[in-house]
């Protein structure tokens, strides 16, 4: 994926400065870091080149979203047509080429060439008179701090566009009774372009019966080289890897790239896939327990947008009102992506559910700040919450809860973050993620064109309540 960028300018100024526009805008480019290449495209001087430029961008696969910037002035009114046309992630990128005024070398000339102060703020107001979501980056272009936050705003284009294309597999429904993993499927597909279908429990057993001994072997010589086991527990571990790879065929088949299943169905099969799903988040999937393809769609995008990052489907499970705690876990799919030490391989039995004993992957999740985050169904919308927390190791050994297990300290503390996201409608399944900032998850939910609440140390829930409020008015 390639990100364009695109200077504004205009006739206006002659050929020698457009020539010098062009040249410094094209060392602007070289000269940004970014995960991913920004392709210089052209300054564009009139309607029609900005018209066929967006045009472009909007049906190469290859663009993951636009970067402009108005060296000179360029008069808006040019752009109304070609942005009226936009369908890419769009970031106004307000800067300029040199840092500081130069004392001598200033005159009329030199400030005709510079002018992005007030370039850049035409350019401003026709994204706001047309109520465009675009994200909006001022800063110098050498500095570290801005190329962060413009490697942020790619990961959030990306995340936007695997979003748009994103496949959910669902075997089987969602767990009876259960409302927060509930949702409409179709506004889903309208606002963030999920196609969640459900697959028969029936066709992934038939899939698992065909997965050959060739192929176990290899998959648990996997295993190996990431985690500990005792041989004795070999033969539900091969069954594990059965599930897995029979679960990746159907998901390599439809071109999915996340999947829910619950324990309520899991029909001819022995044991509830442990290892198999955290294997599974572990190489990139989403997945979300219990039929909830929402986290599993967003476990999906998070990974999506930092490949090698620390992101799984998580559970607020149990409290330590002493120290102010979440313990965090599920059954037993959270992905090794958040483990603190080599995980472990164990099988016990599950106490629900009235299958066989499953193997599963035990650690413990390491320390750092992280975001839990919720996308709820409200009724004719979605609501995507993000709460900042900061994961601790483990105050305990917890010798026989076998489950990967993370504790964490939610903001702006446990009573009033607990307050805060009850208030808020969050689910009990978040996605934690130790790589995504709030302002990129804000970020992509406003290219989504849903609400996001966050609740960070600074939220009351007398505050909280009042943006819910007004929030009823804006999104209804
Ligand atoms: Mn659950």
């Amino acid at each position: 994926m390639k990100f364009w960028f695109i200077a504004g300018s205009q006739f206006l100024y002659g050929d020698e400065t457009l020539a010098q526009v062009e040249q410094d805008a094209k060392k602007i480019v070289e000269g940004l870091n970014l995960p991913w290449p920004v392709e210089y495209k052209i300054t564009a001087k009139n309607a029609t080149e900005i018209t066929n430029i967006v045009k472009q961008a909007n049906h190469d696969d290859e663009c993951a979203g636009i970067i402009t910037f108005c060296h000179t002035f360029s008069p808006s009114k040019m752009w109304i047509n070609g942005l009226c046309l936009l369908q890419k992630p769009w970031l106004h990128f307000h800067t300029q080429f040199n840092k500081s005024i130069p004392n001598e070398e200033i005159d009329m000339d030199y400030m005709n060439l510079h002018q992005s102060a007030h370039g850049d703020r035409e350019h401003g107001f026709i994204g706001a008179r047309m109520r465009m979501q675009r994200k909006i980056i001022a800063g110098y272009w050498k500095d570290e701090e801005t190329q962060r936050r413009i490697a942020d705003w790619q990961r959030t284009a990306i995340g936007a566009l695997f979003s748009k294309n994103l496949k959910i597999v669902r075997f089987g429904d969602n767990m009876r009774e259960v409302a927060v993993t509930e949702g409409d499927k179709v506004e889903a597909q309208i606002k963030l372009g999920w196609q969640v279908n459900t697959f028969a429990v029936g066709d992934l057993v038939e899939e698992m019966n065909a997965v050959t001994d060739a192929q176990i072997d290899a998959l648990v010589e996997e295993y190996r080289t990431l985690y500990d086991f005792d041989e004795k527990d070999i033969e539900e571990i091969r069954y594990q890897a059965r599930e897995e790879i029979a679960i990746e065929t159907i998901l390599v088949r439809e071109g999915a790239s996340a999947f829910s299943n619950t324990f309520q169905d899991l029909h001819g099969m022995r044991q509830l896939p442990g290892l198999a799903t955290q294997h599974l988040m572990y190489k990139g999937y989403g997945y979300g327990g219990e039929g909830d393809w929402k986290t599993a769609g967003m476990t999906a995008i998070i990974k999506a947008m930092y490949p090698n990052g620390s992101t799984s489907f998580m559970e607020d499970y149990t409290y330590d009102f002493e120290n102010g705690l979440i313990l965090g876990s599920h059954m037993l799919e959270v992905c090794p992506s958040v483990a603190q030490n080599k995980p472990k391989i164990e099988v016990h039995p599950l106490g629900i559910g009235g299958k066989e004993p499953p193997a599963r992957l035990v650690f413990e999740g390491k320390a750092g700040d992280a975001i839990c985050i919720s996308l709820i169904d409200m009724g004719g919308r979605m609501r995507l919450i993000g709460q900042n927390v900061i994961c601790v190791k483990p105050t305990q050994t917890m010798p026989n809860l076998p489950v990967a297990r993370v504790m964490w300290k939610p903001m702006p503390n446990l009573i009033t973050g607990s307050e805060c996201w009850i208030i808020a409608g969050g689910a009990h399944h978040t996605v934690l993620s130790y790589d995504i900032s709030v302002e990129t998850l804000r970020d992509f939910a406003r290219i989504m064109g849903i609400e996001f609440v966050n609740i960070d140390a600074n939220t009351t829930p007398a505050a909280l309540e009042k943006e819910l409020m007004l929030g009823e008015v804006i999104w209804k």
